[in-house]
């Protein structure tokens, strides 16, 4: 089945009784039938019907073999980290989501689990980067917010001749438009909260593994640190998955039509739009995904303007989201990567005028109208 199909269908909803929502299994434990039962549902931290749902199709449209729920993003990438041990290293991409860099910097350097960042935009520097104890490849493609993209098989590929894992961050594109999977990739990682989704009301993160093996491991990790999701906010998500498609396509095409209007703009000194042709990673992201995604970043050049416009803006939300269906704009050097280091910032192009742009599914007319006053007033 094609993905648009699998979107809907690939939850088929509750065989019992024909319900064609999945319930919300809101249950903490479950009644066991022997003592010492084997399989089935017994306590909502191992297994839970409405989040095994959720977990089983978030799998399927990855491309993987089994998913896994958790309460937020940041939750998920620890579980993921957590299969790691002391003296184990890993070689990241320096364009990573802030929070992603300060689990390891903060978190998981006090235990001994060592990273060093590097240009992902070259297989040789990630190659020399890579040491005896190197475990994984960490990679984020396209990047937040300037939209640096990442050689997905490149990097599987080297990694699979070293014996290490890949582990790639698919925010920005969600499986409907890009699955590192088939491209090699070991396990995907998602802040659920943004395109997954996809209306701003619930936190979740999701991991995706290819084989049996890391599935074992990675269920051992989220039974015994337990950060997962909720039945309630599993159902959400289920919900949020059956319009993804809509959803990017719509955003992808608003997206398109503000990245042309911003670059006529004089205030405007530089738009990052996947769909330029002179984007710098525009061939290598038409090869491994696709679309577009939603986000448009832009740089007025002078941060007194940049904090103007974001003060002026009514219609698009200042807030410290994406993925949304409401257009959203932050300013990534305060608020998204306020814990990334400066020097690290500026190499990214997170300079202290961009604005990061999130394009919801509004008529782009008024997005427009409402880019025009905050600049012009
Ligand atoms: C938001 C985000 C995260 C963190 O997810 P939370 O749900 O906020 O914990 C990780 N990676 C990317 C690319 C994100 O945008």
């Amino acid at each position: 089945m094609h993905i648009d199909t699998l979107l809907i269908h690939g939850d088929e909803g509750d065989r019992t009784t024909g319900s064609a929502s999945t319930p919300i299994y809101q249950a903490s434990t479950f009644r066991q039938h022997t003592v010492g039962q084997e399989g089935g549902y017994q306590y909502s931290r191992g297994n839970n019907p409405t989040r095994h749902a959720l977990e089983k199709q978030m799998a399927l449209l990855e491309g993987g073999c089994r998913g896994f729920a958790f309460g937020s993003g940041m939750a998920a990438t620890t579980a993921v980290f957590n299969l790691f041990k002391t003296g184990d290293h890993i070689v990241a991409s320096r364009n990573l989501y802030g929070g992603t860099s300060r689990v390891l910097d903060k978190i998981f350097s006090r235990f001994g689990l060592a990273v060093t960042y590097v240009d992902f935009g070259s297989i040789t520097d990630i190659a020399a980067a890579i040491t005896p104890a190197t475990k994984a490849l960490v990679i984020e493609t396209p990047s937040n917010p300037t939209l640096m993209v990442t050689d997905i098989k490149g990097v599987a590929a080297l990694a699979q001749e070293r014996g290490l894992l890949t582990i790639a961050d698919n925010t920005f594109m969600s499986p409907y438009l890009q699955r590192p999977l088939d491209l090699g990739v070991d396990i995907v990682v998602h802040s659920a909260t943004k395109f997954i989704g996809g209306h701003s009301d619930v936190l979740a993160g999701v991991v995706v593994v290819k084989d049996g093996k890391l599935a074992e491991e990675l269920h051992f990790v989220q039974n015994s640190t337990g950060g997962v999701l909720g039945p309630f906010d599993s159902w959400l998500l289920l919900r949020g998955l059956k319009t993804l498609g809509l959803r990017m396509d719509r955003q992808s095409h608003n997206a398109g039509v503000l990245a042309s209007w911003l670059r006529d703009r004089p205030e405007v000194q530089k738009v990052y739009y996947l769909g330029f042709e002179d984007h710098p990673g525009y061939e290598l992201h038409k090869s491994q995904a696709r679309g577009t995604g939603n986000v448009v970043s832009f740089d007025v050049g002078d941060a007194d303007l940049a904090r103007s416009i974001l003060s002026k803006l009514e219609l698009c939300m200042l807030a410290d989201s994406l993925g949304g269906v409401e257009s959203m704009v932050n300013l990534p050097d305060i608020m998204s990567h306020g814990s990334v280091p400066a020097e690290r910032k500026l190499r990214m192009g997170v300079t202290p005028s961009l604005i990061r742009l999130s394009v919801g599914i509004e008529d782009p007319a008024d997005i427009i109208a409402d880019l025009e006053q905050a600049m012009s007033r």
